[in-house]
């Protein structure tokens, strides 16, 4: 779970849900306003959740599944990764570079 490196509050599952949704990079801290990056570790985390979606197609090469069966799958996984980004989430006070 995120927590803030201004006020050390770690945010609800609810709270980071909500600071995902926002296109912003930067976001606000709902316990004392600061404002916070996803730090590298954090979006490094994402990006390996988000690799996960497409890899569920590979399943398709092993179970030949229908056109419907991949699609379900797909979405799932697509679900899932959302659900879980919460979690991957990990807040900066400065804004660090990707690479
Ligand atoms: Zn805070």
């Amino acid at each position: 779970m995120p927590t803030c490196q201004s006020c050390q509050t770690t945010w609800s599952y609810k709270e980071a849900m909500k600071a995902m949704w926002t296109l912003d990079p930067v976001k606000t801290c709902p316990h004392c306003g600061a404002r916070q990056h996803i730090s590298k570790k954090g979006r490094q985390r994402s990006i390996l959740v988000t690799l996960f979606v497409p890899l569920v197609l590979l399943g398709n090469i092993f179970f030949d599944w229908s056109v419907g069966t991949a699609f379900l799958w797909l979405a799932l996984a697509a679900v899932l990764s959302i659900l879980l980004t919460p979690y991957t989430m990990d807040l900066s006070s400065e804004e660090e570079p990707l690479f």
